[in-house]
Formats: structure tokens, sequence, C-alpha cells
């Protein structure tokens, strides 16, 4: 189960494996999540890293640095899985990614998916037009004479239909 912990420093996400997972059962982990910042980009991958909770860093300690991660996989969240491809990639234990995969409840896809789309407006809002690597597919566009939206291209983008000295309408 995923725990979100704020503090006025940072937030942070833990999770424990539920009394289920056999011998991994009560583990605690902090998260470390990474994404892909390409706003056009459409897969649903976030890189978690997992890091053993030591005992001492509870939630007023802020001092201390967090363990380096110990392992480190991609997850699905449109999926819904283990990302196979990518951790495979990377080398990675499975096992402990499988795991993590299994102990996810509904309410933490939902939580993981709403930090994904919190990062993905983020960096679309923050990412110059000109800067965005969207691939548009000229001749189809041409033949079908269609407009493209900017919710095609930019399936993360807030409902912007124009910017007017700095005003959105
Ligand atoms: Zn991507």
């Amino acid at each position: 189960m995923l725990t979100e912990i704020n503090t006025p420093k940072d937030n942070r996400i833990v999770f424990a494996f539920p009394p289920d997972s056999g011998e991994l059962a009560g583990q605690r982990y902090h998260l470390g999540l990474r994404f892909c910042d390409n706003p056009a980009c459409r897969c649903g991958v976030i890189h978690v890293g997992l890091s053993p909770e030591s005992s001492d860093l509870g939630a007023d300690s802020d001092q201390a640095e967090p363990l380096p991660p110990s392992v480190e996989f991609g997850i699905d969240v449109h999926r819904r899985e283990l990302d196979a491809q990518g951790s495979r990639q990377r080398g990675v234990k499975q096992q402990l990614g499988t795991a993590f995969v299994g102990a996810l409840s509904t309410e933490d896809w939902t939580s993981l998916r709403r930090i994904f789309y919190a990062y993905k407006r983020k960096v679309t809002d923050e990412t110059p037009d000109d800067e965005i690597e969207a691939t548009f597919d000229a001749d189809d566009i041409e033949r079908a004479s269609t407009m493209v939206s900017l919710q095609e291209v930019l399936p993360y983008a807030e409902r912007k239909v124009v910017d007017i000295e700095g005003r959105r309408f």
C-alpha cells in the first residue's frame, strides 16, 4: 500500500508490502519516481526506484538522506503492469518489481496515475512550443484536410485554445 507523507520540505511516498506478500510482508520502501518528460509522448511509464526505509528515517527527520535506490524498474500506469521492456534494458531484479506491481491496489494505481498526469501537465505547460518533439503525419493531415487539435498532439495539455497577451481563452 502506498502512503504519501507530506512534510513542509518535501513529499515522500512510502510503500509497504501487505501481510500476504510472503517474505516481503511488512517491508517498507521509499519511492523515487522519474517520469518521461516528453510532453507529446503517450507512454505511461514511470521509473520507480525503491529504497529501503531505514528505521530512523521518520517523517520528522528531514536531515536524513534517503538511501540510494536498491532496485529500479518501470511500471506502466496505462496498462497497470510492470514495464518489462524498459526494466529488462536496465537489467534490474525483476522479482521485486513484479512483487511491487502485484501488491499495488486499485487506489494505489489511481494515485500513481494522478501523480503521472500532474507531472505531464507541468512539463506540457513549461516546455516552449518550439521544443516539443511532436510527430505529425503530414500526409494524413493534408489528405484528410483536417485540423489537428492541440489535445491530439499534446495529450496532457489543459484545454488551451489561444493565448492572448498571456491570458488563456
Ligand atoms: Zn514517454
